[in-house]
């Protein structure tokens, strides 16, 4: 918190930038903005725990706002804390040292597609669906579908350096970036132009994705665009074991097919996920597959893949596990069915490696979680050429609430040291947040040295979402 008397002349002066209807000093507005969808804060506030909040909570409209408020908290020494859609699930937006919440919401303006390029500039604070399905009615797609497409928005993809379930066809969010426009510190707008790529310096804009707010708030970015695909086919493939899958989706990639989508679930995952639709053999692992492209395309790819998968053992499911899937994915999580209740919790770490260390990270965290008494299932997605990311999803349930958030955090360090020490990276597509804030020195080594030089360079008074990324610890 940042005192009564700080407070009030913060208020007033943002209030004089924009309006006294978009600022707001009231607790309810405050504790509102201050949740996002981590599993353990929520558990927390539902054993009545009160989670840190903001003092002053802020509506801007446009950039030449957020740069004056910028410039305000600056001069103040307040510290500002950037919301998006407020569905990240790591405690990014959570203010630790309390300070204005700048939430983006009103900042959603999709500013205009150019056909001949064939990208869309768009205002940070566009919810991601808003923006797949304006840009669907001119037959293109953002490529960009995460499961949190209805709750998060541009800025909150950015800062995050999110994936989407085809990313293995479309890439990452900062795959698609061409241009970004971002308010630094001192209230300062700085562009970074749209253009495919340059050789004009480092890209700059890869300084702010992936920041999680401690370098300044993106106001604006431009992004790629693809026509929507003639068509899109899915295909099911059963191994015996993951061994075997992830010799095969390796294999699919290094014969230059690029699936859209590829999702192998260990035995685990299938029991649950799969089992309970199709007749699975006990300790099979599936794999689903999506192409996206051209009639002749994809046909050509799906046959090839299946045969790839035959010859590594799989048995043929046809389209259905896997359409099935696509037509589900999002109903677990509007509303979210399972992430916690009572005295129980679940949560996923998303870790990334290369193919020759995966498997032995796999088993390693998968052996620690468990030794931690989580249940752990995984799936492998957003795979490449030389890797691919896994999610360790886990469950907990105990007597009562103490235990719970100790054996939770037990859990993650367990995970999170199995991963390092199998040389995987904590962290494929959620970010840091508060979960891996701590363990961010550890992971980043020597370079970590030179994010903090950069912090320093362009937040000297430490006001960017300070506690985040392993840095910013305010006096
Ligand atoms: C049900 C569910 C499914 C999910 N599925 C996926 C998935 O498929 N893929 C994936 O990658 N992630 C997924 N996530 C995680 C999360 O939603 C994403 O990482 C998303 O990018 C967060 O965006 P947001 O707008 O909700 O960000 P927020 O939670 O609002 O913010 C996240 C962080 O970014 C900062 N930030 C937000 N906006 C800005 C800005 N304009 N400028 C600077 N900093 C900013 C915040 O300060 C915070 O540190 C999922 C989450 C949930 C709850």
């Amino acid at each position: 918190m940042i005192g009564a008397k700080r407070k009030t002349i913060a208020a007033e002066r943002i209030a004089g930038v924009i309006g006294n209807d978009f600022v707001t000093i009231h607790e309810t507005d405050a504790l509102l903005t201050s949740v996002d969808a981590w599993p353990l804060s929520l558990a927390k506030i539902r054993a009545g725990e009160l989670i840190p909040f903001a003092d002053i909570v802020a509506y801007p409209h446009n950039v030449e706002e957020v740069s004056q408020i910028l410039a305000i908290c600056s001069e103040l020494e307040i510290p500002v804390t950037p919301v998006g859609g407020g569905a990240g699930s790591c405690g990014g937006i959570i203010p630790v040292y309390g300070g204005l919440h700048l939430d983006l919401k009103r900042m959603n303006r999709i500013i205009g597609i150019d056909h001949d390029s064939m990208v869309v500039r768009v205002e940070a604070g566009v919810v991601g669906i808003d923006l797949e399905e304006h840009v669907n009615r001119f037959g293109y797609t953002t490529g960009h579908t995460p499961t949190s497409l209805r709750a998060s928005n541009v800025g909150g993809f950015l800062a995050t350096r999110s994936g989407g379930s085809m990313s293995s066809l479309y890439g990452k969010i900062e795959d698609m970036t061409l241009g970004l426009q971002v308010v630094i510190p001192d209230g300062s707008i700085i562009e970074c132009k749209a253009v495919p790529r340059h050789s004009v310096g480092p890209d700059l804009k890869q300084v702010f994705i992936g920041s999680e707010g401690t370098l300044g708030v993106i106001t604006e970015a431009t992004l790629q665009l693809f026509p929507i695909p003639e068509e899109r086919r899915f295909r099911s493939m059963c191994f015996p074991d993951i061994t075997s899958g992830l010799d095969a989706i390796r294999s699919i990639f290094r014969a230059g097919i690029r699936p859209s989508v590829v999702r192998l679930y260990d035995e685990t995952d299938t029991a649950m996920s799969i089992a309970p639709h199709f007749e699975v053999d006990d300790e099979s692992c599936m794999l689903l597959l999506a192409f996206d492209g051209s009639r002749e395309r994809v046909a050509l790819d799906e046959q090839q893949s299946a045969n790839i998968c035959q010859a590594h053992g799989a048995q043929d499911y046809g389209d259905g596990p896997s359409r099935r899937w696509w037509e589900h994915r999002y109903d677990m999580y509007y509303p979210s069915k399972f992430l916690t209740s009572g005295y129980s919790i679940a949560d996923t770490i998303d870790v990334v490696a290369t193919y020759d260390r995966l498997e032995r990270v796999y088993w390693s965290m998968k052996e620690a979680m468990e030794s931690e008494g989580a249940i752990v299932l995984c799936h492998f997605s957003h795979m490449y050429l030389h890797g691919g990311s896994m999610y360790m999803i886990f469950f907990s349930s105990q007597p009562d609430a103490e235990s719970l958030w100790s054996t939770y955090e037990r859990i993650w360090h367990a995970g999170i040291e199995a991963c390092h020490k199998e040389g995987g990276v904590m962290s494929h597509q959620h970010g840091v947040g508060l979960t891996r804030s701590t363990y961010t020195e550890d992971e980043l080594g020597s370079s970590f040295h030179v994010l903090k030089m950069i912090k320093q360079a362009l937040d000297p008074k430490g006001i960017m979402n300070p506690g985040k990324l392993g840095m910013g610890v305010q006096k």
